[in-house]
């Protein structure tokens, strides 16, 4: 019986763990213990519940375009539990100039799609469109090296796009810099697009064209939302998995404090002094952590893994009573662009996204501080965060009502960052790793830092580790890191 241990309970670790045992039900003889170091499963994945508040601490959502996360649902039985944002009153605003302006339709992330909307819109002055525009005359970057997004936005479609959009988007998504951010590890269609097409504009045309052309998704698919959610929150997946996945030993409380090669196999040591073995190790924490584990023996992949850094974020929860609330909240929320010198970064408008996460008579807000470009106001202790945080919105939306409830949720160096050329530093952790056979590292610090990417990740290492041990691994998807 060849056995597994996997590093770490987040929802890499736990793709990993659910991977290995569906081999397991196909009579694969393989064990696994995933170690958990905290007293929760499910890593940044942490949904709160509270007098009918269904309440996000991390992540709130997942895109459906990658379609990772969606499957692993599916495979769970929770299909019926994905949850599109509500259609009644679908913008986004860029909060400018004092002003919420609306994200114009057919604007693509960044790039508009559609003439009208466009030109009509307030979020870019005239000089600043005819500047976008240019982007259908400009030729296209020679080579193949990767650049940072600033670079590539202010060079196809100018400054304005990248202050208005592109900067405030990147640090909603990614809390990035996009003077650091990479373009190549983060979105790969936009250098594939001006490759093929040249100019963005005519590519993202040609893409929407062919999405327009492509036949129907299949009879019962739910209509498609962009942003997918759980009906129970998020930490439903994390609980359904672990219910689902008998064959694996899930422990909890598990630190580890070291491991290394031994013999064929590798040797585990908890902090609490135990020791485990295993044939192969999943190492599912964020990098810099794996960095700790790794240094004493590997040195080198360790210092490759400390060059991927993490940056510090808050989220500020806020509850309200819906009678005593004036402002409409027609919308998602609104992003801050880092021009308009604020505090806060973006503000979601929780219960008018997402169905279901407040009592009808209650309003959620969740807003945010911090990120790459400004981590140290997310350090702060949670008093000022939220004096600052109640200020902001008392001035940008002019929410004077007191709140039910405000708790601030520091992710401290809980964001990681994929900085310029971070493609070419994960090739060379894959090629280090090459000489320590059975060892595979998952997580968002590699390729891909959204919910989907992490159980792609996952999933993949799982397979990976299977096909090592001569067990079957009948997914397609396989490789490492
Ligand atoms: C505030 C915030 C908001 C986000 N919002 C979104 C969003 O809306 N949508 C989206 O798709 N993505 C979002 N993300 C990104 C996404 O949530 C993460 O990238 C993903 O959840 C990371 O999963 P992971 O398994 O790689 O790592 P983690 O979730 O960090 O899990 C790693 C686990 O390893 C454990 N561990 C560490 N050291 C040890 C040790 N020595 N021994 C044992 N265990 C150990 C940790 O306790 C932890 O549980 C957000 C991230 C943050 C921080």
């Amino acid at each position: 019986m060849k056995k597994v241990i996997i590093i770490g309970g987040g929802i890499a670790g736990l793709a990993a763990a659910y991977r290995i045992q569906e081999e397991i039900r196909n009579n694969a003889p393989v064990s696994c213990i995933l170690l958990e170091g905290s007293d929760r499963f499910g890593g940044k994945i942490h949904t709160l519940r509270r007098d009918g508040f269904i309440i996000e601490r991390g992540p709130d959502s997942f895109i459906s375009q990658k379609p990772w996360a969606v499957e692993l649902c599916q495979k769970l039985g929770l299909g019926d539990h994905l949850l599109g944002t509500q259609t009644d009153h679908p913008q986004t605003f860029v909060y400018l100039n004092n002003q919420m302006v609306t994200i114009p339709d057919g604007l693509s992330l960044m790039v508009p799609t559609k003439f009208m909307p466009f030109i009509t819109t307030r979020l870019f002055s005239w000089p600043g469109k005819i500047r976008m525009g240019m982007d259908l005359f400009l030729p296209r970057r020679r080579g193949n090296s990767d650049e940072s997004m600033a670079s590539f936005v202010r060079r196809r479609l100018g400054t304005e796009a990248l202050e208005r959009m592109a900067q405030p988007l990147m640090s909603g998504i990614y809390a990035s810099d996009p003077e650091t951010m990479s373009l190549g590890a983060t979105f790969p269609m936009f250098q594939q697009v001006e490759k093929k097409y040249r100019s963005l504009l005519l590519g993202m045309l040609a893409q929407k064209r062919k999405r327009a052309t492509a036949p129907p998704t299949r009879k019962g698919d739910k209509p498609f939302s962009f942003f997918l959610t759980m009906k129970n929150g998020l930490s439903e997946i994390v609980d359904t998995l672990i219910a689902q996945s008998l064959d694996i030993q899930f422990r909890n409380n598990a630190p580890v404090e070291s491991f290394r090669k031994q013999g064929n196999g590798w040797q585990v040591c908890l902090k609490s002094g135990e020791e485990l073995e295993a044939d192969a190790v999943i190492l599912s924490t964020p990098a810099n952590l794996a960095a700790r584990l790794l240094e004493g023996w590997a040195p080198s992949i360790a210092a490759r893994l400390d060059q991927i850094p993490y940056v510090s974020t808050a989220a500020v929860v806020l509850g309200f009573d819906r009678n005593r609330f004036a402002h409409p909240l027609r919308g998602f929320g609104f992003v801050v662009p880092h021009v308009e010198n604020r505090k806060i970064t973006a503000c979601t408008w929780v219960s008018s996204k997402f169905p279901g996460r407040a009592p009808d008579d209650r309003i959620l807000l969740r807003a945010f501080v911090g990120g790459a470009v400004n981590e140290a106001l997310a350090e702060q202790d949670a008093d000022t965060i939220k004096q600052q945080v109640r200020q902001e919105l008392r001035e940008i939306m002019g929410v004077t009502e007191e709140p039910l409830f405000c708790e601030v949720y520091p992710y401290i160096k809980g964001n990681v960052q994929y900085q310029v050329h971070h493609p070419r530093l994960v090739s060379e952790i894959e090629k280090d790793l090459v000489d320590f056979k059975g060892l595979y590292l998952a997580g968002s610090a590699y390729k891909g830092i959204g919910i989907p990417d992490c159980v792609k990740n996952g999933t993949e290492n799982a397979a990976a580790a299977l096909d090592f041990l001569g067990l079957k691994a009948e997914l397609s998807q396989s490789g490492a890191a």
